[in-house]
């Protein structure tokens, strides 16, 4: 795989300030593929200076000439749409399948919605007797994951770039070729020097230094809760603004009412796809008590059916986690009814597809996040039940309902304490916000909610 050499800084390539590499590893064989820069404090340092310098050039820039380069670079993404997918499924280790139809396709038409909106977003409007400014938050740190390595990026750095916004990027140390592609088409699309600025480099040297720079005027980080706490603690004690995205524990409904196989089938695809490592992953699937049998038959199938088809996961590390929680699964008393921990492959960070049946809401597997092909079964006795438990949990980020009845479905979704529902499975929609209730985050992202998240108001009275 071709990787860039050094940072991206103010409009050039440079060298980083050490001499540190990180290996990039394809999952699905344990073969490094490329080294890439580990950006140090310095680098960090030299990027938000850049980043600094070129604010009041681009917050200046018409919202019509911003977009035309967002355009542009939608158009630079379309254009390496291949190679996206490629460099996922090297780095990631998704079926290319996969990451030609979700990993490189979603990223462009995010791009497409945002350079739409900088050229259509009131960012004046009268309020009374006054004019109400929207106006660029200023420098922004975007600290991003690899699970969906560019769609993180472009939900952060499109609608930035659209408000005004200069940013410096530190993307995860396991993805950082699909970033250096992205920093490429930003590049070619003419946005100016500095607006935009990638440090490749690990979480706790680069992306802490990033968080904590006291030229930064927003972090907005994508990530796990345990970071994101720190990161929201760091923002908090500097009076800056923060937008955290992170974990989820999302519950499937499935209400008596609904089509069982299809809500099942869907269920379980959710769950699979992306190996698992999916924030918003519908990893609980909640069944009333009549059909739950049924349910759990039908879930075993499907999984089974995934065998083959599933990448792996991102590292050993991430491995070792999902199957430590599957032993943990089998100790509380869960069954397991398809999957386990074992490998289909000798070489790879691969799980089987896993399904458990007889979970309850207080069990370990049912609480934390796995991020990995996991999938809990829990029954309910009856509507109210399984609300209590669908709630129950710290996370609030997406989730499911199906029912007969679309009103039927909606109307168990408004008592839902979480971010996003997708009803009788409904199609995503890149305009709508995303985000989190509860732990599971701060701010939305995508759509004209997502582009507030990087502007502030300025009112002027007459
Ligand atoms: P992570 O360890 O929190 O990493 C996320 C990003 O933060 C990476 O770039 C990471 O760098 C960086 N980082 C790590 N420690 C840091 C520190 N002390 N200061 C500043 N930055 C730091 O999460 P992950 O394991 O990569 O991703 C999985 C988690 O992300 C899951 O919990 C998942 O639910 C969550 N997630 C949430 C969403 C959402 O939209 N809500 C989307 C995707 C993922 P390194 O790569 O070097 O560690
Ligand atoms: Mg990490």
């Amino acid at each position: 795989m071709k990787a860039q050499d050094g940072v991206y800084i103010d409009g050039a390539w440079r060298p980083a300030k050490g001499p540190d590499l990180i290996d990039v590893v394809n999952p699905a064989d344990e073969q490094v593929i490329a080294r890439v820069s580990a950006g140090t404090a310095e680098d960090v340092d030299a990027a938000v200076r850049a980043a600094r310098a070129a604010l009041p050039g681009w917050a200046a820039t018409p919202p019509a000439v911003r977009a035309e380069r967002l355009v542009a670079l939608r158009d630079g993404l379309l254009a390496r749409k291949d190679e996206i997918a490629e460099t996922v499924t090297a780095e990631l280790g998704s079926p290319l399948a996969f990451s030609q139809a979700v990993h490189a396709s979603v990223p462009i038409a995010v791009a497409g919605t945002f350079a739409e909106l900088a050229a259509t977003h009131a960012f004046e409007e009268k309020v009374g007797n006054s004019t109400v400014l929207h106006e660029p938050v200023g420098v922004v740190a975007a600290i991003t994951p690899w699970n969906y390595p560019l769609h993180q990026i472009v939900a952060k750095v499109a609608p930035a770039l659209a408000a005004g916004c200069t940013v410096v990027l530190k993307p995860a140390e396991d993805t950082p070729l699909t970033a250096q592609l992205f920093a490429e088409a930003v590049h070619e699309a003419g946005v100016p020097a500095g607006v935009f600025n990638l440090v490749t480099g690990l979480g706790p040297v680069a992306g802490q230094a990033l968080a904590e720079h006291p030229d930064v005027d927003l972090v907005s980080f994508t990530g796990s809760t345990a970071v994101g706490m720190r990161i929201g603690a760091l923002a908090g004690g500097a009076v800056k603004r923060v937008a955290l995205e992170l974990g989820g524990k999302s519950a499937n409904v499935i209400l008596p009412s609904a089509d069982l196989a299809r809500a099942v089938n869907v269920g379980v695809a959710n769950v699979m796809s992306n190996s698992g490592q999916t924030c918003s992953a519908w990893t609980r699937m909640l069944v009333h008590t009549a059909q739950y049998d049924e349910a759990v038959e039908l879930a075993r199938t499907a999984a089974a059916k995934y065998g083959d088809r599933i990448g792996p996961l991102v590292n050993a590390g991430q491995r070792e986690r999902v199957r430590g929680y599957i032993d943990q699964g089998v100790a509380e008393g869960a069954r397991l009814v398809a999957g386990g921990g074992e490998s289909p492959h000798e070489k790879g960070y691969f799980v089987s597809p896993t399904v458990f049946a007889d979970v309850t809401e207080d069990m370990t597997i049912a609480q934390e996040e796995i991020f990995g092909p996991v999938l809990s079964i829990i029954r309910y006795e009856d509507e109210d039940d399984a609300l209590r438990i669908a709630n129950g949990t710290v996370y609030g980020l997406a989730g499911a309902v199906w029912a007969g009845d679309e009103a039927e479905a909606v109307a168990f979704a408004r008592r839902m304490d979480t971010g996003q529902v997708d009803i009788n499975g409904g199609r995503f929609n890149p305009l709508a916000p995303f985000g989190g209730y509860k732990q599971s985050g701060v701010g939305r992202e995508l759509g004209s909610h997502g582009l507030a998240e990087y502007l502030q108001t300025k009112s002027f009275q007459f």
